[in-house]
């Protein structure tokens, strides 16, 4: 069981079930969305979240570099960034500073190692892509470790 909620409370979720996928991401959007260098999302299948006070709002971007539509679910009191999620895939991203359990999870998938910005270094176990994972091919980066 997972669990969560942004800085006001006023949203508040959770878990049943376990991540099916961990990943930083270092896309130009979601350096620009988060305000900072990457996002670090814990996905969760959208059958097995259960939000308990109010539900975020959404911000959707139609007009993103990468192609298709990304939306930003935030908290609109203290501006938390709940997560995103990405129309057609039935799993939501959570951003992993509003999980309880954060720091007992560890993530070595990166993604749009391409777009990275220049101070950032990967633990000793990470995977780095050069993009995203559904219009990238899958291939990896030579990074310094
Ligand atoms: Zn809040
Ligand atoms: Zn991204």
């Amino acid at each position: 069981m997972y669990s969560g909620r942004c800085k006001c409370e006023d949203i508040s979720f959770e878990i049943k079930g376990k991540p099916t996928w961990k990943v930083n991401c270092n896309c130009n959007w979601c350096q620009k969305t988060s305000g900072s260098a990457f996002r670090s999302f814990v996905l969760f299948n959208e059958k097995e979240i259960k939000y308990l006070g109010k539900k975020p709002t959404s911000y959707e971007d139609k007009k993103t570099d990468h192609g298709r539509s990304m939306i930003n679910l935030f908290c609109s009191n203290c501006g938390t960034l709940i997560g995103i999620k990405v129309p057609s895939i039935d799993e939501q991203h959570f951003s992993i500073g509003v999980l309880d359990q954060r720091k007992d999870i560890n993530i070595t998938d990166n993604i749009w190692g391409e777009e990275a910005l220049q101070f950032i270094n990967y633990s000793k176990d990470a995977e780095v892509y050069k993009k995203g994972y559904w219009n990238g091919t899958g291939e990896k980066m030579k990074i310094k470790k």
